[in-house]
């Protein structure tokens, strides 16, 4: 089935609301109308490129099944029909399209590298993507702000470009940055963009939404041309378990809410 204007199928309003990332009666369905939701609201926020980057999605079981979006689609125009179910060698089970190389490399491995992330999001996103241009510790995102403060700790950085991502190689490669620690969720990749990856849909576009607001933030404080105050270490520790706590509820409750603006009021333009 093609992409459509369709808004994704609406599960019922408790279905939303109520969602807590539990068994349901059928988690492919609900993993897939996530998963096109989160195209379309990334696209409202400005976070793709093109018909370029790619999200995806572990379906649960003990095969290897990925969700992903075909090439070609573009974000607004996303729906569940229209992703694509893949193997772990790329080959297209069930969907109309091809996924990019670059793509399946990627997102595999990623996937592969650190089985708790079902969820792998890869943009260029302006902000994120220009801490990525800037050399050394410059690149690195400090803890200058409380909402750069819930990736303390979860933030990998990748220093070299190896050029476009076009054998499996080049995807293990970047996927072991992010597998050498338990805690590392994000990683920015030098001269190229950010992968955020989590245990739900809603946990990694909470990421998502908040990294590119983190480095957005940063970046206005460095036009400033004044001198940077970071957060005591202490105090940083402290905010960071008080995020790390709450996570996951506040993650399905703001996408819940995104989900549920996108459903019952289409062309509502969302503000960043
Ligand atoms: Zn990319």
């Amino acid at each position: 089935m093609t992409a459509t204007t369709n808004i994704p199928a609406a599960l019922p309003a408790d279905g939303i609301s109520n969602h807590s990332g539990q068994s349901t009666e059928n988690n492919d369905d609900l993993d897939r109308d996530h998963l096109a939701c989160a195209f379309r609201l990334a696209e409202c926020f400005g976070f793709h490129e093109g018909i370029c980057n790619h999200f995806s999605l572990r379906l649960d079981g003990e095969e290897e099944r990925y969700l992903i979006n075909p090439y070609g689609t573009h974000w607004s125009q996303m729906t569940p029909d229209a992703l694509l179910l893949i193997d772990g060698d790329g080959n297209v089970l069930s969907g109309n399209g091809s996924v990019e190389d670059s793509a399946r490399y990627i997102h595999v491995a990623a996937h592969r590298a650190n089985r708790r992330h079902k969820v792998v999001l890869h943009t260029h996103m302006p902000f994120a993507t220009t801490l990525t241009m800037l050399d050394g510790d410059a690149g690195k995102l400090p803890m200058t702000h409380q909402t750069a403060v819930r990736f303390h700790d979860r933030v990998a950085y990748e220093s070299r470009f190896g050029g476009l991502a076009q054998s499996p190689d080049e995807g293990e490669r970047l996927a072991r940055k992010s597998s050498t620690s338990a805690t590392t969720d994000i990683l920015f990749l030098a001269n190229h963009g950010v992968v955020v990856s989590g245990e739900s849909v809603a946990m990694a576009f909470d990421d998502l939404y908040y990294l590119e607001r983190a480095c957005r933030q940063h970046v206005l404080a460095l036009q400033t041309g004044a001198p940077l105050k970071v957060i005591p270490d202490d105090v940083v520790k402290l905010t960071a378990e008080q995020f790390h706590r709450d996570m996951p509820a506040f993650a399905d409750q703001h996408f819940a809410a995104l989900r549920q603006v996108l459903l019952s009021h289409p062309d509502h333009h969302f503000t960043f």
